[in-house]
């Protein structure tokens, strides 16, 4: 599937010539946009891959459209800069900024900083995945240990046993060992 890029730039010249460069490289416009007002509405609405955006513009300036956007969604945001504009940058530190393009914006900078940005994204948001999933096992074994606990106490039930017991509740009744964990610590230990 192709990516969407949301293209944030006041100087529409400019913008339709990063559109362009971004379509012929096989990338999806999502939107086009001058303000960072519209920034922030599209960029919640359309949730695009990435978003380019400059920092000098009417309305809302760039950076802080992006510590907006940033606080919402988990979106790479790469800003366009004119030169002068370097000392800004320091300052917006905590939003999901991933680099800089210095303009004038050519192909030749462009598209490698967009591919380069979005495979970071992707990276990124496996490692996210991956350690979602391993708190969510290690909070599920928690509870499991918790109910069997309460079994092995309640029932005068060596380890073994209390755990071949939820296995047996779990496995008749069709419903995974969590749920019979919950139900147990529902009921024994409210
Ligand atoms: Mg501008």
């Amino acid at each position: 599937m192709k990516k969407r890029i949301l293209v944030v730039e006041d100087e529409s010249i400019v913008r339709l010539d990063i559109a362009m460069m971004l379509e012929e490289a096989g990338f999806e416009i999502a939107a086009q946009v001058g303000d960072g007002e519209k920034a922030i509405e599209l960029a919640l609405t359309l949730q695009p891959d990435l978003i380019i955006m400059d920092i000098k513009m009417p309305k809302l300036n760039g950076l802080k459209a992006s510590e907006i956007i940033s606080k919402k969604l988990n979106i790479p945001i790469l800003i366009l800069t004119a030169y002068s504009q370097r000392e800004y940058i320091e300052k917006a530190k905590q939003a999901n900024i991933v680099g800089y393009l210095v303009k004038p914006i050519s192909e030749a900078n462009l598209i490698p900083a967009v591919e380069i940005a979005l495979k970071q994204a992707e990276t990124a948001e496996t490692y996210r995945e991956q350690l979602e999933n391993m708190n969510k096992q290690l909070q599920q074994r928690k509870i499991v240990e918790k109910a069997k606990g309460i079994i092995m106490e309640k029932f005068n039930l060596p380890e073994d046993d209390a755990y071949k017991k939820m296995r047996k509740i779990s496995m008749s009744q069709q419903v995974p060992m969590e749920n019979v964990a919950k139900r147990i610590i529902l009921k024994y230990h409210a």
